[in-house]
């Protein structure tokens, strides 16, 4: 990793079937962490793509008579790739497993590992769920319900396990067990949140058991190296993707510069993540990822949002509405980044009412048309400056930093958070400062543009700052303010700085007034 080097990662899609607002939540908070980054002056790089292999692909692609590669890229190009564009992803990289730098690059891995005497062959007899495509201890299994009465099934799919007997090749998982204990004590940010990380140390103290990592009963994934009867399991195949798409195996300075890296996953993969994958890194002599970081669930209704339990919500049902900048802003506003968050209709409508259209929106607008009105558009310089003009200066300065700080910890929440109170006092500050009446009065005009310039300037470090979440409205915002130079080369360390631009021009409401919301209905 090179000094400034701020590698993040979201986890890659499987393509079994289509995007629903999980997946785009989980890509916003990556992407408004690189762009975070990125503006900071750090060589920041978003990876995202999408996981190809497995029994699961084949299966479907089968059953809709179409070859796996078919399907995946079908998938690709229909679904994940336009999901990007739907919420306004800013990645660096696409990685799919099914390219070649990643199943050449995988392979090599994996044959490192083969080398080094990680790997053995055994007997593995167990309950395999192709929904979660892998091993369940009976633990996991749940008596089924109505037509799979009397069977076991798996508590996330409530579909019926099947018992498997394969001859398999095995990493020697368990020998990892009191190094990675050493990690998690060592490094309490490797895992987080908090209770992220209590319930992956509480797992690995249970003890560790070796991982089958190959598969002979199907072929569609990568070749095992020293057998090509057998594919490489699914999950040891699509964790390589954060190195192999980062140069290892074929570009060794692309891969210093870039690794490790942040991996932004749900929770309920975060096992994959915060345990086998660093036991590999380990046993490949790999430095393991800066961090590990499970964010929460999005429930709907309670549920966990997914479409195997029918409470998928397509990214464009909401972005068609509001746009995709009001669904970055209120899904990094209203959840706690780390925790479970509801999503609900009428708190979207309301928090976008509230606080994107009247809150930053309106003050944009307001302030805009009096520097038009009363200035013809030439942002006034500042004479004397009073207490509350200091004031509004402090507190740009104060939220900058604070702000800063809370993405440090990726607490997007508490980021947004703390530059809303710039929002908020200027809004105030205006209502109490009056221009409109200060306006009407030749003898308060040095007051005027003294006001208005710190209202203009106050608006400049809000759109620096809350560029990362909503790259068009202040884009728009920032062309109106006559701000120099492209908007994403602003630096947000510095967003305080900004001393006005010369001239401002005409804006059109940045969050227009939405009359009515349909609510989709579930199909
Ligand atoms: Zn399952």
């Amino acid at each position: 990793m090179s000094a400034g080097s701020f590698y993040i990662t979201t986890p890659i899609f499987y393509v079994n079937d289509v995007p629903h607002i999980g997946h785009a939540y989980t890509e916003v908070a990556a992407d408004v962490l690189a762009r975070w980054h990125r503006q900071s002056g750090d060589d920041a790089w978003l990876l995202t793509g999408t996981d190809e292999h497995g029994q699961k692909i084949l299966r479907t692609a089968t059953a809709n008579g179409v070859t796996p590669k078919e399907w995946a890229d079908r998938l690709v190009e229909t679904a994940w790739k336009p999901l990007l564009q739907t919420v306004n992803i800013a990645n660096d990289d696409f990685i799919r497993t099914t390219d070649e730098r990643h199943e050449v690059n995988a392979q090599k891995f994996l044959q490192h590992l083969h080398d080094e005497g990680h790997i053995y062959t055994g007997e593995y007899e167990g309950y395999y769920c192709v929904g979660c495509e892998e091993y369940k201890q009976t633990s996991d299994l749940v008596d089924g319900t109505g037509e799979y009465a009397g069977q076991l099934v798996c508590a996330i799919h409530s579909k019926p396990v099947e018992l498997l007997h394969e001859k398999n090749y095995f990493f020697k998982m368990s020998a990892f067990a009191d190094r990675l204990l050493a990690l998690y004590e060592e490094n309490p940010n490797f895992v987080q949140p908090e209770a992220a990380r209590n319930e992956v140390m509480s797992f690995v103290q249970r003890g560790l058991s070796d991982l089958s990592i190959s598969r002979s009963s199907f072929d569609w994934g990568i070749k095992v190296p020293w057998d090509e009867s057998h594919v490489v399991y699914v999950w040891f195949d699509a964790l390589l993707n954060y190195i192999t798409a980062a140069g290892y195996g074929q570009n060794d300075e692309e891969f210093a510069s870039r690794w490790p890296a942040t991996h932004i996953v749900g929770k309920d993969i975060l096992r994959f993540h915060a345990v086998i994958w660093p036991a590999m890194l380990m046993a490949a002599g790999i430095e393991v990822p800066k961090q590990v970081f499970g964010h929460g669930w999005l429930l709907v209704g309670g549920e966990k949002m997914s479409k195997s339990k029918l409470t998928g919500i397509a990214p464009s049902q909401i972005t068609d509405t509001f746009g995709s900048d009001a669904f970055r802003y209120y899904f990094m506003r209203a959840i706690s980044f780390g925790q479970d968050g509801s999503f609900s209709w009428e708190d979207l409508s309301a928090r976008y009412q509230s606080e994107l259209a009247n809150g930053f929106g309106n003050l944009a607008s307001r302030v805009i048309a009096m520097v038009v009105r009363y200035c013809d558009g030439v942002v006034p310089a500042a004479g004397e400056l009073s207490a509350a003009d200091l004031a509004i200066a402090a507190t740009e300065k104060r939220v900058t930093d604070a702000a800063g700080a809370f993405i440090e910890t990726l607490a997007i929440h508490d980021a947004l958070a703390s530059v809303w109170e710039l929002v908020d006092e200027l809004n105030g500050y205006i209502t109490l400062q009056e221009p409109w009446a200060l306006a009407k009065n030749p003898e308060t005009r040095a007051r005027l543009e003294s006001v208005l310039h710190t209202a203009v300037r106050g608006l400049g470090t809000l759109t620096v700052l809350l560029s990362p979440v909503i790259p068009i409205a202040t884009g728009k915002l920032w062309t109106a303010l006559g701000g120099d130079g492209a908007l994403a080369d602003q630096r947000l360390d510095r967003a305080w700085e900004w001393s006005g631009g010369a001239q401002v021009s005409a804006l059109e409401p940045l969050f227009p007034r939405i009359e009515s919301i349909v609510e989709p209905s579930d199909d």
